[in-house]
């Protein structure tokens, strides 16, 4: 198995990253999948404040089947654009910062990517964290949530579950997946009685229709576990990424949504009864 390199962290996630993993040899990487014991990250950051509460620790890992059209981070996308991490050098990491996070009254925040796509991986990772006395919070499309066991589940103290849209067509416009995994994942969530935030990137002229958000919202209300709503503005800080990997990139005319149509979003979803910023 090659040597890890060193550069773990970075500043952001928006620093490009590709080929670092390419050179594992496909028998190990099917090892690592199975058992968990090595995975592929993009990166560690430090001192994130929207990722879950308090000052995160993010580890943002590589792999995502999903295609959103506003994906601001498309080198994750790829495994191989990961660097091959195993276990105990990712827990080393936790070690180091949980001292500071507790004090910060943050945690460490499991994102991507798409972070089970290493299932395996992410549940030693957040098992470690726990063991470490860290908060856990687990960023996840939902879509592969069915690979966790109910046991699992209880690995993130939080689940930021990110909701992208309801009509499945508009969904699949803008993903390029069903919708229908991630209603049930979070239906699973809700039944279990584990908190969730979710997560809701509003696009001018592809997520922002009101009968759209209208639905999210409702669908969120009901689970009864939503404990707030954050709405993300559309930005354009991913843009050179699709340019520099060669993918055709369909946001270009897109603007950042104006304060106004966030607040009036935002007012969708407190009208519903949740607490959205
Ligand atoms: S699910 Fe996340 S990482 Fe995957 S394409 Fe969508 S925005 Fe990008």
């Amino acid at each position: 198995m090659q040597a890890e390199p060193q550069s773990l962290a970075a500043k952001s996630p928006f620093e490009l990253r590709v080929n670092l993993g390419k050179d594992v040899p496909e028998a190990d990487v099917r090892t690592a999948l199975a058992t968990g014991e090595m995975g592929f990250l993009h990166s560690f950051t430090t001192g994130s404040a929207v990722d879950g509460p308090g000052v995160r620790l993010v580890a943002w890992t590589a792999g995502c089947m999903w295609r959103c059209l506003y994906c601001h981070n498309p080198d994750t996308w790829t495994m191989s654009n990961g660097i091959p991490v195993t276990l105990a050098r990712a827990t080393e990491e936790l070690r180091k910062y949980r001292h500071g996070l507790r004090v910060m009254a943050g945690g460490f925040t499991l994102s991507g990517g798409e972070a089970l796509m290493q299932h395996r991986f992410a549940v030693k990772l957040l098992g470690a964290a726990q063991a470490l006395g860290i908060h856990t919070a687990l960023d996840t499309n939902g879509y592969y949530g069915d690979r966790l066991s109910d046991a699992e589940l209880e690995l993130a103290d939080l689940v930021l579950l990110d909701l992208k849209g309801f009509d499945p067509e508009r969904h699949r416009v803008l993903t390029g997946m069903e919708v229908g995994p991630t209603h049930a994942f979070a239906e699973r969530l809700a039944a279990r009685r584990r908190p969730v935030w979710v997560r809701f990137v509003l696009v001018p002229g592809f997520s922002d229709h009101p009968d759209e958000v209208a639905r999210i919202a409702a669908f969120a209300a009901k689970l009864g576990n939503v404990e707030r709503v954050d709405v993300l503005p559309f930005h354009q800080m991913g843009r050179f990424k699709w340019k520099q990997l060669g993918l055709e990139y369909k946001l270009d005319d897109v603007k950042p949504p104006s304060a106004e149509l966030v607040e009036r979003t935002c007012a969708v979803f407190r009208s519903a009864g949740l607490q959205a910023y």
